[in-house]
């Protein structure tokens, strides 16, 4: 996700601001490099005209020329006009506040509708929630199975996870209308003690009458409190139009972002929020059910300009380890008191999580980039941690003191080559010093506000 911005962005902070000298035609051409970097990632061409002509007013003040560090103020004038492009206006990505909340689900077919209603569930789930899944797509001939499979599969996983039953039910009836079926649920779901229910609303191929009739009169009789449009965000320009009209036909609250794995560009999840006037709430990022993010802007705004996103890092991290660690991992990150002993964890941590790739991409700096652009296989971790396992303890802590012939020793301990310790120094320090400088700019702050 973000690949092609984020490489290009860290270029582009390398190659026209990290030197302390700054003038106003090493700055145009950053803009310049900006804007074909955004068209290239598809993002909309009205989005991206809006946004060059802000970062210019602002970035041609002159305040920048003459600020002490030009380059970091630049990025983060870019970071706050990415954030505010993206930005919803409430932090939580889904409130629910009512003893019986119901989530309605609409999209095109084929656009992940059913497989997010079932990461949704599991998403609450995890939360302390128990949703009932309403087969109400029966359109597609194999959506009602795909659902019932779901919600068994995610009752399995939950009950070996707490080692103890947990149902997930499916409630299904092919033979009534849609709009019947999504009420029906309703009491049936207060009878079972279930405080969600989540309607997986049909879909047609191309919007129709039919389906926005049918859509409103589910509206009007289950009265939901969140309405999700799920988009594909492989499919480009289509997609656009028909969120805008289901949102002025049914009034959509947000949309779920589907497929942003297989889509390296993301120019979607940039564009949405301008085109359609509401915003992107959550992220498919996989086929499996545990394959959902929440969207935050600030988070992004960090992966698109090469800053990884620790706090969805450590969000991962505390579904499969204990909070502890991962929140002690975290405030060292904040504090700058990182240290080699701690990449390695993290290392550990990552390898035990699975999807790599994606993962390390969430690093900070040049080794999170990097790592989007490797097949990334196990060699190039053990590579790593050799180099790690090779220094002292001290050297760890303070890898400052790794001078030449303890680089030699090092190299030759984890047979490995001078070079790629120097290259995992290097790393080393520029991530350190990113999370310094997010730190001071009270980035770090804001991220914290969406730590659940
Ligand atoms: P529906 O017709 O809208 O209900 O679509 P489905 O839920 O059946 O999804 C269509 C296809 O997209 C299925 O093969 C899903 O596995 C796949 N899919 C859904 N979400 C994602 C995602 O975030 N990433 C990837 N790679 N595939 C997805």
């Amino acid at each position: 996700m973000f690949k092609t911005l984020s490489n290009k962005f860290y270029d582009i902070k390398n190659n026209f601001f990290s030197s302390g000298k700054i003038n106003e035609k090493n700055i145009q051409d950053g803009i310049k490099a900006i804007e074909e970097a955004l068209i290239n990632a598809d993002v909309n061409f009205r989005v991206v005209k809006g946004l060059v002509k802000r970062v210019k007013e602002k970035a041609l003040g002159e305040e920048l020329i003459k600020s002490v560090k030009p380059g970091d103020q630049f990025v983060q004038i870019v970071h706050y006009e990415l954030v505010e492009l993206m930005k919803s206006d409430d932090e939580e990505r889904l409130p629910i506040t009512k003893d019986l909340t119901v989530i309605m689900m609409v999209g095109l077919q084929g656009s992940g509708k059913t497989t997010t209603c079932g990461k949704l569930a599991r998403y609450l789930i995890k939360k302390g929630h128990r949703p009932l899944l309403v087969a109400a797509d029966t359109q597609r001939p194999a959506a009602i199975e795909q659902l019932k499979v779901l919600g068994k599969t995610l009752g399995e996983q939950i009950s070996e996870e707490r080692g103890e039953d947990f149902e997930v039910p499916v409630y299904s009836a092919p033979q009534d209308p849609p709009p019947k079926i999504c009420k029906d649920a309703i009491p049936i779901a207060k009878e079972n003690n279930n405080d969600i229910v989540i309607l997986d609303t049909a879909g047609r191929l191309h919007i129709d009458d039919a389906l926005m009739d049918e859509l409103l009169s589910i509206r009007k009789k289950t009265k939901p409190d969140h309405v999700f449009f799920v988009m594909d965000s492989m499919t480009g320009q289509n997609a656009f139009d028909s969120a805008k009209i289901f949102n002025e036909q049914i009034n959509i609250d947000g949309v779920v972002l589907t497929k942003l794995d297989s889509d390296a560009k993301g120019g979607a999840a940039l564009s949405i929020k301008e085109v359609t006037g509401k915003p992107v709430k959550f992220v498919g990022v996989g086929e499996k059910l545990d394959a959902l993010e929440e969207f935050h802007a600030d988070r992004m705004a960090n992966r698109i300009l090469g800053m990884g996103d620790i706090v969805t890092l450590v969000d991962k991290a505390e579904q499969l380890m204990d909070e502890e660690k991962a929140e002690e991992m975290y405030q060292k990150m904040v504090d700058a008191s990182f240290t080699m002993h701690d990449l390695l964890d993290q290392f550990q941590m990552i390898k035990k999580m699975g999807n790599l790739r994606d993962l390390m991409g969430m690093l900070p700096g040049g080794l999170g980039v990097q790592m989007q652009n490797v097949d990334i296989d196990e060699s190039i971790f053990s590579r790593i941690e050799a180099i790690i396992h090779s220094m002292t303890p001290q050297e760890r802590d303070m890898p400052d003191i790794i001078n030449g012939s303890r680089k030699l020793r090092i190299s030759k301990g984890s047979g490995t080559k001078v070079q790629e310790v120097n290259q995992l120094l290097n790393q080393f320090r520029e991530m350190r010093k990113m999370m310094q400088n997010m730190s001071k700019s009270g980035m770090f702050g804001n991220m914290m506000s969406g730590m659940g």
